[in-house]
Formats: structure tokens, sequence, C-alpha cells
């Protein structure tokens, strides 16, 4: 019985590193780099600033709460 539990445990386990290792590598993959995501800005990676990254997350809020029924 534990061996089965044992197995189980394990496969999430992996599943949940898999997810880490994917999340790290990608973490915005909807993002475009080398512009603001936000503002449009010419910048190196995907916002200016943290302003522009966390105005663009609680639009990305807005939308899914208004996409909701
Ligand atoms: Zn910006």
């Amino acid at each position: 019985m534990t061996d089965i539990i044992d197995k189980a445990n394990e496969a999430a386990e992996i599943q949940l590193a898999h997810a880490i290792e994917t999340a790290k590598a990608r973490p915005h993959p909807h993002l475009i780099k080398g512009r603001c995501n936000y503002c449009g800005e010419s910048v190196v990676d995907y916002f200016c600033d943290a302003d522009c990254r966390d105005d663009y997350e609680r639009e990305q809020k807005i939308k899914q709460l208004n996409g909701r029924g």
C-alpha cells in the first residue's frame, strides 16, 4: 500500500518540479520581450519598470474578471 502512495507522491513531485522549471524558463510566455507590454515603450525586458508591470498585471486581472460569465 505505501509503495503506491510513495509512487503517487513521487509523480506529483516530478510534475510540480517540471511546472516550476517551465515557469522559471518562461516567466511570461504570452509577453513580448524588447517592448513594454503595458505602454509599448522600447525596452530590453518586458516592462519599463515595476509600475508598468503592476499596471499591466492589474489590467489583466480586470480583463479576466470581466471575461468571466
Ligand atoms: Zn511601460
